[in-house]
C-alpha cells in the first residue's frame, strides 16, 4: 500500500477521524445523561449531545467547502474511550459516586477531541483553508468550553458528597 505523502490527505485523515468520533459520541451521550444523577450533569449531557449532532453538521460543511470527502475510518481511540465510560456506568454505584466516574471518562473524551481539533486548525491554516479554519475553530471552542463544564460539575458534586457525608456523621 502506498503512503500518504501530502498534507492535504493528512488533514483529511484527521477530519475523517474526527468525524467518526463525533459519529460514535452520539449515541454514548445518550447513554451517559440516562446513567447521570446530578440533574445540571445530565442536562450537560444532554446539550453536548445537540452541539455534537451539530458539529457534525459542520464537519460536512468543512469537507465541502475544501471540496472532499470523508474517508471511512474507525477512530479506534473514541471506541476505548467510550468503552471506559460504559465501564463507569457498569461498576459505580448511581449517584455521587458514578457521577464522577462519569466526568472523568468525558473529561478523557473532551480533551481527545480538543487535541483532534486543534491539529486539523493549524492543518487548515497551514493549507489556507481558511473558511475550514473557522468551522473546525468553532468546534474547538465547543469542546473547551464543555471541558470547562465539566471541571464545574465536578466541583459542584463534590461538594455536594461532602456535605452529606458531613451530615451523616
Ligand atoms: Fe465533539
Ligand atoms: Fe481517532
Ligand atoms: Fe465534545
Amino acid at each position: 500500500m502506498s503512503k500518504i505523502d501530502n498534507f492535504e490527505d493528512l488533514f483529511c485523515h484527521e477530519l475523517s477521524d474526527l468525524m467518526n468520533a463525533e459519529t460514535q459520541l452520539t449515541k454514548a451521550l445518550k447513554d451517559m445523561a440516562a446513567a447521570a444523577s446530578d440533574p445540571t450533569l445530565k442536562k450537560g449531557f444532554e446539550t453536548h449531545l445537540k452541539e455534537t449532532e451539530d458539529q457534525i453538521e459542520k464537519i460536512k460543511k468543512a469537507f465541502a467547502s475544501v471540496e472532499m470527502e470523508p474517508e471511512k475510518v474507525t477512530c479506534e481511540a473514541m471506541k476505548g474511550l467510550i468503552k471506559e465510560g460504559k465501564e463507569a456506568i457498569d461498576e459505580f454505584e448511581e449517584g455521587p459516586l458514578r457521577d464522577c466516574a462519569l466526568i472523568i471518562a468525558a473529561q478523557k473524551v473532551e480533551h481527545y477531541e480538543i487535541a483532534g481539533y486543534g491539529s486539523v486548525c493549524a492543518l487548515a491554516e497551514k493549507l489556507g483553508f481558511d473558511e475550514a479554519k473557522e468551522i473546525l475553530g468553532s468546534i474547538l471552542d465547543q469542546e473547551k468550553a464543555t471541558d470547562e463544564k465539566l471541571t464545574e460539575a465536578a466541583m459542584n458534586i463534590n461538594e455536594d458528597a461532602a456535605s452529606f457525608a458531613e451530615a451523616a456523621e
